[in-house]
This record gives structure tokens, C-alpha cells and sequence, in this order.
């Protein structure tokens, strides 16, 4: 185990405010102190003189329940720590602030052909965020999730002492963290080892299937051909139609596969503005009938088949980020997104739970399913190789909390999880029997943290 060193020397606490805090998906809300500490002594400062009521880190908010929150305590907010601190644009190698969105590392990183190795549905989402959550793209089974692409972090320990914590040096720790959701301590900084790109557009190959035997096979076949894949699936189509989907897959293109006129600029990326969804959008717009109308549109819109469309990045893997704050679009009472992987060998599983969903007709419109490949050594990360299938429920979907209870019951039965990044109500034996390394995670933070001040609200929910 390497040395912990004493850490950043504390300096003055900046100052903190009552602030109501909820997830991407608007459930849950609770107030904490919010500070939003320029430096790592600030954060220093923040530990020494934590609230009893427990402290936690924040990144974007991006998680959709309230695993960056801490009702009655202290949440460090780590956005305005957002330097890129160096970039090798012959290796590709990043060491960055975990505040830096890895929007930022794009922005960085592609003049000169760099993308991010590992890139979640929005690009909104911190490093320090992407580690502690061991994100997935839709590479995961040629790339793995986030954290193999980090060679080391830096973790300020609920102590104040500080490590560098690399995964040969001490893999305990970093693997604890990778995906321990910010309960052994404090990320400040960390490498990202960025992937070679000739372009920043996609070649995407588009499919549409008719039912979920013919998705699973296509997908199946995905696999080896393609570094990212994903298929959008109709969740509220039944009979033969069920798990009916539009699968598309590709490769970062080469220049010449991009039209002449962006051939002059072939590494081209701009984020640029964003719409804003207005405020006060009114609850149950999302419902049974409106959710069955869009997915029969965009799926009758999709091509039967289609080879070589050329994609942005922001088209192919942030379609959601073009417009702001949309998930206002669920009303009031926000929305539960449920997101599950069940081993290979399980397909039956997926199926009954099209079957439950659709027969509850429950609307998703953004439901996607996806192959992941070998899970890391993460003990609480998410990712196993096999199916996983994630949705967005209105949470005041009529009897979507016994729906939910039942596809947990399947899953934990086929030796799968549900994605702590996400879940707002799994309940804690049933997560216990998902995750069967907790114990090792408790018992690693009993050590660091003896007096439980890392904590937020979805630790204390599933007493983790
Ligand atoms: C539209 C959309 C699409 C998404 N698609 C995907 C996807 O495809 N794959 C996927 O894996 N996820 C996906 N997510 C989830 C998202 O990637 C993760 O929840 C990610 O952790 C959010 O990062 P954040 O910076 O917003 O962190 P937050 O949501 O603020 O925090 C998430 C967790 O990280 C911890 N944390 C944050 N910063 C630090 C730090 N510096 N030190 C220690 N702990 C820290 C927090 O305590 C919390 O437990 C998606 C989310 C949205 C909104």
C-alpha cells in the first residue's frame, strides 16, 4: 500500500449554503449545506470541519437518484475545481481537476485526435463523477467502463490524509472507489487516458428489428464488428412486436468518409448552445398514450436498414444533452430511471421484462438495451458481462413501484443488478444480494471512515 501523505494543509472553509438538492431525475429532494470549494485545501477545510450529518462529493448531479446529496449535511460541490491540468497530445494522456466535465476533455482533446475513452449518454458529467460511478458507453464490451482508462487518482481520505491511489499500487482502494460512489473519500484530480480518433464524426450502420429475438441476435452479432453499439427498444410493444427495436452501431469515421466540405476540418467539435426546456412543464404529459404514440413514430421512422450515415458526436452519443434541463419534461414529480444487467444466459429474463412493462403499460420512451462485456474488479461497479436494459418511468406511473419490485425480484434471481448511479428504491436486502461484494466495501470503509462522515442519502437508503 503506498503512502498517505498528510494531505492539503486545511485552509478557511468556504462558505456554505441551505440548498435543496435532487438528482437528474428529480426525485427524492433533500437539503444540505451546498460549498463549492475552489482547491483541495478548501476541500480540507471542508473535512476537518464537517456537520456530524455526514458529508458527500457532487459533481454535474447527473446521477438520476440522490447519491449526491446528504439531507442535513455538508455537499461538497466540486465544479468549480475545473482545470486541465496538463494534456500530452502525443499520448493522449489528461490529468485533470475532478470538477472537469468530460465535455472539457473533448473540447481538449479532439484538435489534436483524442476522444474520451468512455462516454456515458451526456457528456455533462464530471471525472470525479465518472470514476466514482464507473460509468459505461455504449463501448463497454470492446472498452470496458470509465475507470480502466484511469491510471490514478488523487483521494483525499475522510482522515485529511491524501493518497495517490493507482490500480497496481493500491488496487483495495481503487477499486473501492471505482464505482463506491463517493464514500471513501474526496476525488480532487485524476489521469484519463484518452482513445486515438481520426475524426470526430461516427459511421453508423442503423437496423431496424422486429421483435426482441431478432434484437438479441442482432445485437449478438454487433459485438466483434463494431466499437459501439446500442439498440433504442419500443418497451410498450407487444405480441409478436415485443421488444421491437432501432439498433445502431459505428466506428469514429475516417476522413474520407466524411463529406468533402468537412474533410477540411475533420476533427471539428463544438458543443455550442443548447435549447432550455422551459420551466413548469405540467405532470403526466408522459403518459401511456403520448409515450406509445412516440415510440410507434420513431420507430416507423427508423430505416429498415442503413450503412454508412455519418453522425456528430453530440447526434451519436449525447442526443438528450441538445436540449437543457430536459428532464423537466416529467412534471413536478420527475422521473425513475431503471436500469438492470442480467448475465448471458438470462435472455429470458430481458424478455419477461419487456413482457411486465409493456403488459403495465408503463411508458419509457428513452429505453435502451445493450451487451456489456467483462465486468473490472470494481466491488460496487455495475457493469457484468451480459444484457442490460435501462428505462425512464414518470414516477407517478401508476403501479410503477410493484413493477419495479418484481423486475428486481427477477434480477436478483438471475444473478444480476440494478445501477446505483440510477436506482431511487431497490430496497437494501434486495441490493445486498445483488452486490455480493458489499461486505468487502463495508468492511473497507469501517477502516477508512470509522466515523461514518462520508455518507449520502442513497447510502443511508441502502446502508451501504
Ligand atoms: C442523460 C444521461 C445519460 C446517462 N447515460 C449514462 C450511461 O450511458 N452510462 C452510465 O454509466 N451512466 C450514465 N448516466 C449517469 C451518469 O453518467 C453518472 O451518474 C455520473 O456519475 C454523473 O456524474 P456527475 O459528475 O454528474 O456526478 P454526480 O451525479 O454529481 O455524482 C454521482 C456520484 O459520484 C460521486 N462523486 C462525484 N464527484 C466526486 C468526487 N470528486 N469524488 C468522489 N465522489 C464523487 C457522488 O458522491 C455521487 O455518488 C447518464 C446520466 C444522464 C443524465
Amino acid at each position: 500500500m503506498p503512502e498517505r501523505s498528510a494531505g492539503p494543509a486545511a485552509a478557511a472553509a468556504p462558505a456554505s449554503r441551505a440548498t435543496e438538492l435532487t438528482g437528474w431525475g428529480r426525485v427524492a429532494p433533500s437539503t444540505a449545506r451546498l460549498a463549492e470549494p475552489a482547491d483541495p485545501a478548501q476541500v480540507a477545510g471542508l473535512l476537518a470541519a464537517a456537520p456530524a450529518h455526514g458529508v458527500i462529493a457532487r459533481g454535474l448531479g447527473r446521477s438520476y437518484n440522490n447519491a449526491a446529496q446528504c439531507g442535513g449535511g455538508l455537499v461538497i460541490g466540486t465544479t468549480a475545481m475545473h482545470r486541465i491540468t496538463s494534456f500530452d497530445a502525443s499520448t493522449g494522456l489528461a490529468t485533470c481537476d475532478a470538477g472537469v466535465s468530460l465535455e472539457q476533455l473533448m473540447v481538449a482533446g479532439l484538435p489534436s485526435g483524442w476522444f474520451v475513452p468512455v462516454s456515458p449518454g451526456t457528456r455533462q458529467v464530471t471525472v470525479g463523477g465518472a470514476i466514482a460511478a464507473d460509468v459505461h458507453g455504449k463501448n463497454h464490451h470492446a472498452a470496458g467502463s470509465f475507470a480502466q482508462h484511469v491510471p490514478w487518482f488523487d483521494l483525499l481520505l475522510p482522515d485529511g490524509r491524501q493518497c495517490r491511489v493507482t490500480p497496481g499500487d493500491d488496487p483495495r482502494l481503487f477499486w473501492a472507489t471505482a464505482g463506491g460512489m463517493g464514500l471513501t473519500g474526496i476525488i480532487l484530480a485524476a489521469a484519463v487516458q484518452l482513445k486515438p480518433v481520426l475524426t470526430s464524426r461516427v459511421r453508423v450502420d442503423t437496423v431496424r428489428t422486429a421483435d426482441i429475438d431478432e434484437t438479441m441476435a442482432c445485437l449478438s452479432d454487433t459485438d466483434d464488428r463494431y466499437g459501439y453499439t446500442v439498440a433504442w427498444t419500443d418497451c410498450l410493444a407487444r405480441g409478436t412486436s415485443l421488444g421491437r427495436s432501432v439498433i445502431t452501431s459505428g466506428d469514429f469515421a475516417a476522413p474520407g468518409d466524411l463529406a468533402p466540405r468537412d474533410r477540411r476540418d475533420p476533427l471539428a467539435f463544438r458543443p455550442g448552445a443548447r435549447l432550455g426546456a422551459p420551466r413548469g412543464f405540467p405532470g403526466g404529459l408522459l403518459n401511456p398514450v403520448t409515450v406509445g404514440l412516440a415510440n410507434e413514430v420513431w420507430y416507423r421512422k427508423a430505416p429498415r436498414k442503413r450503412e454508412g450515415e455519418i453522425q456528430t458526436i453530440g447526434a451519436f452519443f449525447h442526443p438528450l444533452d441538445g436540449i437543457r434541463n430536459w428532464n423537466r419534461v416529467y412534471g413536478p414529480a420527475g422521473f425513475r430511471q431503471y436500469q438492470f444487467v442480467v448475465p448471458f444466459g438470462q435472455e429470458a429474463v430481458v424478455r419477461r421484462a419487456l413482457e411486465r412493462i409493456s403488459g403495465a403499460r408503463a411508458p419509457s420512451f428513452v429505453t435502451v438495451l445493450k451487451r456489456f462485456g467483462p465486468a473490472d474488479p470494481g466491488f460496487l461497479s455495475f457493469p457484468l458481462r451480459g444484457w442490460t436494459l435501462a428505462l425512464d418511468f414518470p414516477a407517478a406511473t401508476r403501479g410503477l413501484a410493484g413493477l419495479l419490485d418484481q423486475l428486481d425480484g427477477d434480477v436478483l434471481d438471475a444473478g444480476g443488478r440494478v445501477y446505483l448511479a440510477k436506482d431511487s428504491r431497490v430496497r437494501p436486502e434486495v441490493f445486498a444480494g445483488m452486490y455480493p461484494r458489499l461486505e468487502e466495501f463495508r468492511k473497507l470503509r469501517a477502516e477508512l471512515d470509522p466515523g461514518g462522515l462520508l455518507a449520502s442519502d442513497l447510502s443511508r437508503r441502502l446502508e451501504i
